[in-house]
């Protein structure tokens, strides 16, 4: 086992980090004990990757069903397993699971595959649902569901008594920004999240990916800001390149998410998903028009 796979304790909750931090495909996963309970939060691939030494629980939480949220859910056969209500669909069926992302051809196929393949994916019928503001009490700890979504419907994070911390998921605070690249991703719904996270107050913050723990509001608000500016960023950029009349399909080609020649199997589907997003909000808010069916050109150009 490699040095990276570290962990941190926080009084009740202890980070266990993936390698390099937790960066995609792996991530961070959070342990909380109480007096009667333990409960891991989205086991990862780091997990995995401790064989024997990874954590014991008595029930797991996810924060939403995405490959890398539960790559490691499978080490828990015996507990029982929880999302938010509106991502339980994901976790029921491998089918449910792919019309969560909604990719194309050959992208469905090849990914399909993937994230039974390398991200360990076990369906779970019997999987249980929690909704906003639900508290799971596990004896002198308590975690509260704080419902979130966007970058999925069923995107939630966890604020965790007494320590004081909240547990951020894939608002990840990366300078890759929000992803809301899935059919079941909305960029409206996920900036409206990120209006309101930004009145949490904790004393700690963490995340799945790459950033791993903030202490402090400052530093949270910080670099919750530069992560919201991705939006706005990717709009700018957007209506830019739409001073000329382009398709969804060139506006895809283009890359306003990943970077041209960034080696990402699904590239193609999550730029059409996110960038016909922006294209949608700025066609009702009268910034850009279809000039002729399938091509969009900026109303000032
Ligand atoms: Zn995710």
């Amino acid at each position: 086992m490699s040095d990276d796979f570290e962990e941190q304790s926080f009084g009740a909750t202890t980070v266990w980090y993936g390698a390099k931090r937790g960066k995609y495909p792996q991530g961070n996963s959070l342990v909380v004990r109480g007096t009667n309970e333990t409960i891991v939060i989205d086991p990862s691939l780091g997990l995995v990757a401790r064989g024997a030494l990874a954590p014991r629980a008595d029930r797991v939480l996810h924060s939403h069903c995405h490959e890398d949220h539960v790559a490691g859910s499978f080490l828990y056969p015996d507990a029982p397993w929880h999302f938010h209500t509106a991502d339980l669909p994901g976790i029921r069926s491998l089918d449910g699971l792919m019309e969560l992302y909604g990719y194309p051809e050959p992208i469905h196929s090849a990914w399909r595959k993937t994230v039974v393949s390398q991200f360990h994916f076990t369906p779970r019928p019997d999987a249980k649902g929690f909704r906003d503001g639900d508290v799971f009490d596990l004896g002198g700890a308590r975690v509260r569901v704080i419902h979130a979504p966007g970058h999925t419907r069923g995107h939630c994070l966890f604020h965790v008594e007494p320590d004081d911390l909240v547990y951020l998921a894939d608002i990840d605070l990366s300078s890759f920004g929000p992803y809301y690249g899935d059919a079941w991703s909305d960029l409206e719904d996920f900036a409206r999240t990120l209006e309101a996270v930004r009145a949490i107050d904790a004393r700690w913050y963490a995340t799945f990916h790459h950033i791993g723990v903030l202490e402090g509001r400052a530093a949270y608000i910080e670099r919750l800001d530069r992560f919201t500016a991705v939006i706005a960023d990717r709009e700018r950029r957007l209506l830019e390149y739409l001073a000329e009349p382009h398709s969804i399909a060139e506006v895809a080609e283009h890359r306003f998410v990943y970077r041209p020649g960034d080696p990402v199997a699904f590239a193609e589907a999550v730029e059409r998903r996110s960038m016909s997003q922006h294209v949608s909000r700025l066609l009702r808010a009268g910034r850009v028009r279809e000039v002729e069916p399938g091509r969009f050109q900026r109303r000032d150009a």
